[in-house]
């Protein structure tokens, strides 16, 4: 995120994930994945959203008035224990300036300053289809301008309905963008979504997910790797999970603890260890291993404002730490899918293997 010198403006542009080496990959065809040659050892958001639209687009950060079914109490009060009042979009424009408006001036400057033509509008923070329908219309018709090639909506997996997705449907065909839903998850293992108050299970994550696929909508979804109640394994099957539902972007994130927070409390009490920047790093590049090597990375670790924070990236730049992921997995010759060998038959493959060796 980068802010106006002078208005203030907030935008963000593409997180460039950075790209290390060149491999070949060869995936078992059994699989229904083709061979391929693969220029980074992860699939980096920047370089997707080039082949895809032909250039380079930027993203720019909307907030609607919205808040979260899970701190109004309709399906849960004070929120998840890690999240602070403001959600995740601590440096958008204000949610009260129309959608049109808060687009307008962030493309005008992104414009003018990187001569930028084909732009992300993204609702970022909090629930954003936790609105009545005919509101949520009203919104998003603000965000159908000629530049803006997809519109992004992050959300909840309680907050996905059919109604809403028709819609969402009509405006793609009708103004020929692309539709992408971004839902936080943020583990598959259903007893850390519980400690970490989420409101929803694994269940209505699984429905959300079918639900979009079924629109044609690509989805992205959020991970915290390093929950404290969660260990490597939870890892391994978040990214299993993740590339068995046939998910297109993944976007992940380093616990982040604000002050004003349950966790925050729990913190300063020492009611959990953080895990160590190290275990941050082994934990990412497991998760990219067993991951299917198309599924798009967004971000490989999050960043937070400093204020009222207790905890965030221990206390280094998150491009150092991405270095460092990017470093370990060079040098130990790694890659995105090289452990991606579980779906469609593992057993019968073996069984296989050992009736081919039995005729030698
Ligand atoms: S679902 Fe998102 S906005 Fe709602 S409480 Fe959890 S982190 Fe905050």
């Amino acid at each position: 995120m980068k802010v106006h010198p002078k208005r203030g403006a907030l935008f963000c542009t593409v997180m460039d994930c950075g790209a290390v080496g060149k491999e070949k990959i060869r995936i078992d065809e059994e699989q229904g994945v083709m061979s391929m040659e693969r220029t980074f050892r992860y699939r980096v958001y920047s370089q997707y959203l080039k082949e895809r639209y032909e250039e380079k687009v930027y993203k720019i950060p909307i907030q609607l008035p919205v808040t979260c079914p899970n701190r109004d109490g309709r399906m849960g009060l004070g929120g998840c224990i890690f999240c602070g009042e403001e959600g995740a979009g601590f440096e958008n424009l204000s949610a009260l300036m129309p959608v049109s408006e808060q687009l307008q001036t962030n493309i005008q400057y992104i414009r003018k300053k990187y001569k930028a033509s084909k732009f992300i509008a993204y609702f970022q923070n909090f629930t954003n289809t936790y609105l009545p329908l005919e509101k949520f219309k009203a919104h998003i018709l603000q965000a159908c301008h000629e530049d803006v090639v997809e519109i992004a909506i992050s959300t909840r997996p309680d907050c996905i309905r059919d109604d809403y997705l028709a819609f969402l449907k009509e405006i793609k065909e009708r103004h020929h963008l692309n539709i992408s839903i971004e839902l936080g998850l943020q583990t598959v293992n259903y007893h850390t979504l519980k400690k970490i108050n989420r409101g929803h299970t694994l269940a209505e994550f699984v429905d959300a997910v079918l639900r979009n696929k079924k629109y044609g909508f690509e989805t992205c979804v959020h991970l915290i790797l390093n929950l404290p109640w969660d260990d490597r394994d939870d890892v391994i099957e978040d990214a299993k999970m993740i590339s068995a539902l046939g998910i297109e972007q993944v976007k992940l994130h380093s616990l982040y603890i604000r002050k004003d927070t349950m966790m925050g409390r729990m913190y300063e009490n020492k009611e959990f260890e953080m895990t160590s920047m190290e275990e941050y790093v082994e934990r990412v590049i497991l998760f990219l291993e067993y991951l299917h090597p198309e599924i798009v990375i967004q971000r490989l670790i999050g960043r937070a404002p400093e204020e009222n924070t207790l905890f965030c990236n221990w206390n280094i730049s998150w491009w150092k730490i991405k270095d460092q992921i990017d470093a370990w997995m060079l040098e130990r010759d790694t890659y995105q899918g090289r452990k991606f060998d579980y779906l469609n038959g593992k057993a019968l493959r073996k069984l296989q293997q050992l009736s081919c060796s039995f005729m030698e």
